[in-house]
């Protein structure tokens, strides 16, 4: 569906904004820019585009502005018109800065980097630049995973949190251009082609006590509408195999509650819409007293959560949620048995899971969220047909309730347990979709939303693919084919869409070995 956001010009986004850190400047020795490979809607929903807006901009000598994915018709017409891809705050075109910082949550949206390069004035192979061209730092989740997609894209890659190296971005604005990729290649967790030896360590910050990780702007038109998100934690206790997440935040750790407490009172400033981000609010060790404290503010500030545990103890939290105004609440059970949850280490009984809905909907949140997976390794037709029975189940115990059933293809990623698992072919995997939402939506009150078996396809490819997608992703970029012509891209580069191998192992080792994810041991900083 397409966002407000596309249709409207730089000028009416920009007036929509509230700042709630300073702005990227114009001037500064140098000068950046954050490009988002999608759309401004979806890059603003994004707490990491938020963050390494602010901690670029508060570093000295350096300025970063935002840039996005134009929509399709922005697109037609910056060609029609033979102009470049350029900067929200001054219409600055991407080949003018100085430095290009990339961060993207997904890896399909790597399939728009090089349309967004190319549009910039930018050649989207590093080999075709020089140092008269910005340089190109990608950063985020799926670097951090595996960055050999878009390794000859980039002149370095970031391999984790930003916080603890924000000093060697620092040195650079004391630096010739042309001495940036030696000195990266000397800083730890940065990956420099050529340059740098694997592995590379992955960064993460030891302590979040000190540090913000919240909304920098207020805009309508994201999916959290003028909402001040903050993190209140980062990682994850629970270690479910499928989740990438889980592995690449680790070690678990939370924010004091006086560190967030400060913030939200200085965003109501702004805004009563307040967001409180992590893996698993129910984690959070101060929870009661945190939702104690935020019902004492004045204003009362208007809480939504990111996601929570069905079986953590969450009667505080709804009674929040529920003064706040919400009357959704989302649980992930992932599979329909017990057995299937506990074979991919999801620790949640069926129990739980019905006792979670009874506090919420007691609180008056009604309206229920499940995700689930299908195509699970081990998973058979009586665990796709159990998801049917439990939402069954549910519907007749919780008639008060309505459900929106969120089913997607499982993506295997790379570093956790279930990297290399076989996944079915897409079709396959369609009709294993059809099938389960078919019957869901026969269920009363139960709207049912499943995700691309074929898109689910082309992430896993990507997620685990090495250097040779580069120039299937730049032709199908650039190109702006449809799925057919992507996977005649994908099978010319060596990988088959149709049906997707076991990543190849060389050595002893999977490609993405190239990154070290250091096991941390679980972090007890800010209780
Ligand atoms: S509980 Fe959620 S975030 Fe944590 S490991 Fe499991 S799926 Fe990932």
């Amino acid at each position: 569906m397409r966002a407000r956001s596309d249709q409207l010009t730089r000028e009416q986004l920009l007036s929509s904004e509230t700042a709630i850190t300073s702005p990227g400047r114009d001037e500064a020795r140098l000068r950046a820019c954050l490009l988002y490979s999608n759309s401004y809607h979806t890059g603003m929903s994004s707490l990491a585009v938020h963050t390494l807006y602010s901690l670029l901009n508060g570093l000295d000598e350096l300025s970063c502005q935002r840039a996005f994915l134009p929509s399709t018709e922005e697109t037609e017409r910056l060609n029609r018109h033979r102009q470049r891809l350029s900067s929200l705050e001054t219409d600055t075109p991407l080949d003018d800065f100085d430095l290009l910082a990339v961060t993207t949550s997904f890896e399909l949206d790597w399939l728009n980097l090089p349309l967004c390069l190319d549009l910039g004035g930018i050649p989207p192979r590093r080999s075709e630049r020089t140092d008269a061209h910005p340089f190109l730092l990608g950063g985020g989740p799926c670097f951090t995973a595996n960055p050999l997609p878009v390794l000859n894209l980039f002149d370095a890659i970031y391999i984790g949190e930003v916080e603890p190296r924000l000093p060697d971005l620092q040195a650079l604005t004391q630096l010739p251009r042309d001495q940036w990729a030696e000195y990266l290649s000397t800083r730890p967790g940065f990956f420099v082609p050529g340059m740098t030896r694997s592995p590379v360590q992955r960064q993460y910050a030891t302590m979040l006590d000190k540090i913000i990780t919240a909304t920098a702007i207020l805009t309508p038109h994201t999916e959290f509408a003028n909402s001040y998100l903050i993190e209140m934690s980062r990682g994850c206790r629970q270690g479910c195999s499928f989740c990438l997440a889980g592995q690449i935040y680790r070690p678990m750790r939370n924010r004091p509650m006086e560190a967030l407490l400060g913030p939200i009172q200085s965003a109501l400033a702004h805004t009563r819409r307040i967001g409180l981000v992590s893996a698993s609010v129910s984690d959070y060790p101060r929870l009661d007293q945190l939702c104690h404290a935020l019902m004492q503010m004045d204003p009362m500030p208007l809480v939504s959560v990111s996601s929570m545990r069905a079986d953590g103890d969450n009667r505080a939290l709804f009674e929040l949620l529920a003064a706040s105004g919400q009357q959704s609440v989302t649980f992930a059970p992932e599979t329909g048995t017990e057995t299937l949850r506990q074979s991919v280490c999801k620790r949640l009984s069926d129990e739980a899971l019905f006792q979670g809905i009874t506090d919420a909907s007691d609180a008056g949140l009604t309206s229920v969220k499940l995700y689930f997976l299908v195509g699970l390794p081990g998973e058979t037709e009586h665990d796709r047909a159990a998801i049917v029975s439990l939402v069954e189940h549910l519907t007749r115990d919780f008639p008060g309730c309505s459900f929106t059933i969120s089913i997607n293809p499982f993506v295997p990623k790379p570093h956790t347990a279930l990297q290399a698992a076989e996944v079915p072919d897409y079709r396959t995997m369609r009709q294993l979709l059809a099938t389960v939402s078919t019957a869901l939506r026969r269920l009363p009150r139960v709207q049912v939303r499943a995700g691309s078996a074929r898109w689910a396809a082309v992430q896993t490819a990507i997620s685990r693919g090495d250097e040779h997608l580069a120039s299937a992703l730049v032709a199908a970029s650039t190109k702006q084919v449809d799925f057919s012509q992507l996977r005649r891209l994908f099978a010319e580069a060596g990988s088959n869409l149709d049906q997707i191998g076991i990543p190849p192992i060389r050595d002893g080792q999977y490609p993405w070995d190239i990154i070290a994810m250091p096991t941390a041991p679980a972090s007890k900083a800010g209780l």
